[in-house]
């Protein structure tokens, strides 16, 4: 198998040339058609996150075919196109694991952080962690659901079921949850980087009824807000942008230290939430509305050997919508 890997953190990644991984039993082995770019990819990269397995292949936002099983799997065929996400597989026995809350597991393990990821031409996989998709769809456009799909999904349900809606960062998991938050028949108001006009259009060609900077008020108090942008400024500025009651939901797994703020913004049973990883039910309720709901991706592809080329675009916030790799 081919595979981009990180060597150490901060490194670039390198391509190597190794022995297919072979299926234990619950395991399946897939030959990855297309992985997403996920911010937290370059967290992992940029070694804002304690301990990844090294060296690493990233990536965890995988649609493949499944090549080969492990002894005992029978929810799986070969030739079908899986999903997988960053949850690699949960310990089914931790207190949370067991209240069906396997997000927050104690020992937890998560593909391309602690197992390897599909910067590959194929990836190990837990069986039970592989989601069926549509196999007449683009591999490329749905790899973005896997992860930014998936775990804005989880933000929206978090965000309740206010009518109003501010997103703070219009990436991948933006530009995807803004499009079912308006099948759901909610408004959006959409919040770039100051000065970022060419996001604000895209956003508005999305359906947002509003896009500004994330400088800027939007002109009315919302019921909720979800941050996707790793700056924890974003927080006091999204708590004055909601109405009393209302919930500013933090997406992401890595943000940057939130500044003091008064009491007052906070006040009025105003709530800020983080949002942690994905459960199973998530991954399988989301990928059967996200087709309903008529979500249109929008990638730009890499070959596979240019991982590092897509990672510098995501940092520097060139991209509309997704990167995603092919191999
Ligand atoms: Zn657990
Ligand atoms: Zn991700």
């Amino acid at each position: 198998m081919r595979a981009m890997i990180l060597p150490e953190a901060g490194r670039r990644l390198e391509l190597v040339e190794r022995p297919d991984p072979q299926p234990g039993p619950g395991q399946a082995v897939l030959r990855v058609l297309a992985c997403g770019v996920c911010r937290t990819d370059l967290h992992v990269v940029d070694g804002e996150l304690p301990n990844p397995r090294l060296p690493l292949v990233p990536g965890h936002e995988i649609v493949g075919v499944v090549d080969r099983l492990g002894e005992g799997v029978t929810r799986l065929q070969a030739g079908q196109r899986v999903g997988v996400g960053w949850l690699w597989r949960a310990c089914h026995v931790c207190p949370y694991c067991r209240s069906g809350r396997e997000n927050l597991c104690d020992r937890p393990e998560f593909t391309g952080y602690t197992r390897d990821g599909g910067f590959a031409s194929h990836v190990l996989v837990d069986a039970d962690y592989a989601y069926p998709l549509d196999a007449a769809a683009e591999p490329a456009a749905e790899a973005p659901l896997l992860c930014a799909g998936l775990i804005g999904w989880r933000s929206l349900v978090m965000a309740g079921e206010g009518g109003t809606l501010g997103i703070y960062g219009f990436g991948a998991a933006g530009h995807i949850i803004s499009q079912v938050a308006r099948w759901q028949g909610r408004r959006v108001f959409a919040f770039t980087r100051p000065g970022d006009a060419a996001g604000q259009a895209f956003a508005r060609s999305l359906g947002a009824d509003w896009a500004g900077g994330s400088d800027q008020a939007p002109p009315e108090l919302l019921d909720a807000a979800i941050i996707y942008a790793p700056v924890g400024e974003l927080v006091p500025a999204a708590l004055r942008a909601v109405k009393k009651g209302g919930r500013v939901v933090c997406a992401g797994i890595h943000m940057s230290d939130i500044p003091s703020f008064p009491y007052a913004w906070l006040w009025e049973e105003r709530q800020i939430l983080s949002v942690a990883n994905l459960t199973r039910a998530d991954a399988h309720a989301f990928l059967e509305l996200a087709p309903e709901a008529g979500v249109a991706t929008h990638v730009t592809t890499y070959p596979l050997e240019q991982a590092n080329e897509a990672l510098d675009d995501l940092r520097a916030g060139r991209l509309e919508g997704a990167a995603v790799l092919l191999p």
